[in-house]
């Protein structure tokens, strides 16, 4: 997919970000290898939106190439979750009804990983509700990572909270090489996110992940209330912790829950978040998550504006998401579905 380059000439150069170079200059500067700033980052928020989106998109192809992650989940152990993020329908803190259930068992969890498989989606992981998960539970799951390795050949990701170090080195064993541990938002925001677990709590199980020998998917959740600092100061952990893949999830609010009475991002805010996302991580999965059906392109737009990833599903209920409607938008936009 080549940008076009004509474009490039009709658009403003943005002098508020850099005396010397601009908004154009700042992108090949990145190009060439330069690792932004805060304040590099910060002036960016204030770019012509289309010039920027087309900045992030080259970004995006010099080092990523068209490459697309897809990947897909299950929820294996919903409601009852002892924790108050403020976001969550499955927080016993937020009083709305969830569905609640223990851990589903290995023949549902390895028929939708088989699914998800042979209609050519990635990777999958299932994930649970809560703090943690307890040791006989984190021996079922890892018999259901083993059961979907017999299975199918889909690349298995797991999320279950704040596990410990030797939770991790059994996941691994199961065949599980990445694990997802989301950082949310900004360390400064983080309290008016969740109190009954902190920043830190997150950054130690990310850590104990990697030192384990897994990779690392963590990213957050925009339209909680937080400023444009607060994202790129997020941003910048994931680049302090090496994270290459990096899921992006647009706030749905959802009545009963403290988030209830948030407005819904627009799309051009959205747009603007992952572009100085790709100036921030040129090389990692921006990962378009939850909230993406929010949008009435489902997220093309995005996708041309430095995003190179999503997580898809015929069983994600809302907003109109299906693995055969994105393999349809990821193929027109020039991308190719599959690890990299
Ligand atoms: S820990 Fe997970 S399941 Fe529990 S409230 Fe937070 S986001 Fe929801």
């Amino acid at each position: 997919m080549k940008t076009d380059e004509k474009t490039e000439k009709t658009m403003p150069r943005e002098n508020k970000i850099s005396p010397n170079d601009g908004l154009f200059g700042l992108r090949d500067r990145v190009l060439g290898g330069y690792k932004i700033t805060k304040t590099d980052a910060a002036a960016l928020v204030g770019a012509d939106l289309t010039a920027l989106s087309l900045c992030a998109n080259q970004i995006r192809e010099r080092f990523c190439g068209n490459a697309f992650d897809m990947c897909a989940i299950i929820n294996g152990k919903s409601g009852g979750c002892s924790e108050d993020c403020k976001f969550c329908a499955q927080s016993k803190h937020n009083r709305i009804p969830c569905e609640t259930y223990a851990l589903l068992d290995e023949n549902e969890v390895v028929r939708a990983a088989l699914y998800n498989y042979k209609k050519g989606v990635n990777r999958f992981s299932i994930v649970t509700a809560g703090r943690t998960l307890n040791a006989a539970e984190v021996g079922a799951v890892c018999e259901n990572y083993k059961k979907i390795g017999e299975a199918c050949g889909i690349f298995k990701c797991a999320s279950h909270g704040l596990l410990n170090f030797g939770d991790f080195e059994k996941l691994l064993a199961a065949g599980v090489k990445r694990y997802h541990c989301n950082l949310e938002t900004s360390r400064n925001f983080f309290p008016n996110v969740c109190t009954t677990h902190s920043y830190d709590d997150k950054i130690a199980a990310i850590k104990a992940a990697k030192k384990a020998g897994m990779e690392v998917c963590s990213g957050g959740i925009i339209g909680l209330g937080e400023s444009f600092d607060d994202r790129i100061d997020m941003a910048f952990d994931l680049r302090e912790l090496e994270i290459k893949s990096v899921p992006i999830n647009v706030l749905n609010p959802i009545k009963g829950t403290k988030a209830e009475n948030l407005p819904v991002l627009s799309e051009e805010e959205v747009r603007r978040t992952v572009a100085i996302y790709r100036f921030i991580l040129p090389d990692a999965r921006l990962r378009m998550a939850g909230g993406r059906g929010l949008f009435a392109d489902k997220g093309e737009k995005i996708f041309m504006s430095g995003a190179n990833a999503a997580a898809t599903g015929d069983m994600l209920t809302t907003g109109g998401i299906s693995i055969d409607g994105d393999m349809e938008i990821i193929g027109r936009l020039g991308f190719k579905v599959g690890l990299s």
